[in-house]
């Protein structure tokens, strides 16, 4: 059977289901990278110049663990997911990148995702990709089909009971099979002992492939929790609240993932939760500006925000004042609100 490695970065969090489900369709076997390791970053970050985003980094990291592992890679070449809505450029170049860096990794599958393009031209694409496994086409549109769903089933699930990522695709398709660790430092997940009711609740901003890799995000959401806080994400929302605040905001968004930072900032900012914490990369040009637009819509609602940026020299100890710093900050605004007014 043929063994296609899937690198857990990058889209991976958005994407996993349907690309699973589309390979497996096919008669394929699906198998992911281990979690992220300093290990793996290191040599990831050691193929590109320093200042690529910690991402991406990350992401050909990912790749050197699979090579050895599967007969194809795959990675997608994403340069718009709506009509006249953009990724960041790393999307659009990564198989030519990683091919260019990493001389040695097995074939790339590698597709072009434009749909601000004419749907006939998608529909080429995936049998372009379906045809390293079958020359039937209905036998590749039936996968294109039940892919599609997988991943409407994916969304749906996170939004109606409030998933995250990883919750979500353990529960659709069981942990994914992953290749076997063979660098040091592997980054073990603990199990977390059953939480009291939070005491407040705090939306994490950023894109998924930040928040949910818990070496480049510091483990924060499990931080979080372990404060007491209940934790929300902007996967919890749906497709139409994400568009509809990101139009409150900005208008119509530029960038295909702008929507997952401002729109679910705006959301949440306005929605009634305690305080919004935005994520990012150093070295993110996208994230810098959307981080920018919603500090200063925190200011003009007077809503608690702290903006995060992480880094290859980011310490678990720096996070962790940070949060302690933030939670405190809410708490004694909570109080002084109580807190009875005396007339002068
Ligand atoms: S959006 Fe920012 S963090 Fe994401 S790949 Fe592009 S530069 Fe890197």
């Amino acid at each position: 059977m043929v063994k296609i490695g899937i690198p857990r970065a990058l889209l991976y969090y958005q994407y996993y289901p349907m690309w699973k489900s589309f390979f497996e369709n096919l008669g394929a076997e699906v198998v992911v990278s281990p979690p992220t390791t300093q290990a793996a970053l290191a040599s990831g970050s050691s193929r590109v110049v320093a200042d690529t985003c910690l991402p991406v980094k990350a992401f050909l990291g990912h790749v050197l663990a699979l090579a050895d592992e599967c007969d194809y890679i795959f990675i997608p070449a994403i340069r718009s997911m709506k009509p006249k809505i953009y990724t960041c450029s790393k999307f659009l170049g990564l198989p030519d990148m990683t091919r260019a860096v990493i001389p040695g990794c097995p074939p790339i599958l590698d597709i072009d995702i434009d749909m601000s393009k004419s749907k006939r031209k998608l529909y080429q694409a995936i049998y372009r990709l379906g045809r390293h496994f079958t020359w039937g086409p209905f036998k590749v549109r039936r996968a294109a089909v039940a892919a599609w769903q997988a991943y409407l089933d994916y969304r749906r699930m996170m939004s109606s009971q409030r998933l995250t990522s990883v919750e979500a695709i353990d529960r659709l398709s069981g942990p994914p099979a992953i290749v076997p660790v063979r660098r040091a430092g592997s980054h073990a997940v603990e199990r977390q002992p059953e939480q009291p009711p939070p005491r407040m609740t705090i939306a994490v901003i950023g894109h998924p492939y930040i928040f949910y890799d818990e070496l480049i995000s510091h483990r924060i959401k499990q931080r979080l929790e372990q404060a007491g806080c209940r934790v929300l994400t902007p996967q919890m929302l749906t497709g139409d609240e994400l568009e509809a605040a990101t139009a409150r905001l900005v208008g119509r968004a530029y960038w295909t993932y702008e929507e997952e930072v401002v729109g679910a900032g705006e959301h949440y900012l306005t929605g009634g939760v305690d305080g919004v914490i935005g994520l990012m990369t150093f070295g993110c040009g996208p994230d810098s500006l959307m981080m920018d637009v919603l500090k200063r819509r925190a200011a003009a609602a007077a809503a608690p925000f702290m903006s995060l940026t992480v880094e290859e020299h980011t310490s678990d100890a720096g996070i962790i004042t940070r949060l302690e710093a933030f939670i405190d900050m809410i708490m004694i605004r909570r109080r002084a609100r109580r807190a009875p007014q005396t007339c002068a």
